[in-house]
């Protein structure tokens, strides 16, 4: 059982994620924003975090920095779900996400890439970058 933790400002989108990372298993943990995700991230070491890009006191973006700047985090598998980006927009993956996937995003397919960064484990993100599938452009 993997734990994820969502970063996701919207309360109604945040609890339909819960719910389905629930059914499928795993045990999940909320933040509404970037700066509470980091705090939850450092306590409860998730296995992946999915995150929003757009959010109150630190975006998605910022997140994604602050995590693979982290000694102890910058390993953590990280998914951004948003609605706000284009196809072909690099800034995700340059600074440093996994996976992207555009809103709405169907359940099966949340499911999947969710379950694959959970059995992938913990991978580098630095330099070279070998340890990574960053398989942008995934989306709805
Ligand atoms: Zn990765």
């Amino acid at each position: 059982m993997a734990v994820v933790l969502i970063a996701e400002d919207d309360e109604d989108i945040a609890l339909i994620l819960s719910r389905l990372l629930t059914r499928a298993g795993h045990t999940v943990r909320h933040a509404p924003d970037g700066v509470r995700a980091l705090e939850l991230a450092e306590a409860e070491r998730p296995d992946v975090v999915l995150t929003d890009l757009g959010m109150p006191r630190m975006d998605g973006l910022e997140l994604t920095r602050a995590i693979r700047e982290h000694s102890e985090l910058r390993d953590i598998p990280i998914v951004m779900l948003s609605g706000h980006l284009h196809p072909g927009d690099n800034a995700p993956i340059a600074a440093g996400v996994c996976s992207v996937l555009l809103k709405p995003c169907p359940n099966d397919k949340l499911r999947e890439v969710i379950g694959d960064l959970v059995d992938l484990g913990p991978h580098g993100h630095h330099g070279a970058d070998v340890g990574c599938p960053a398989r942008w452009p995934v989306s709805a």
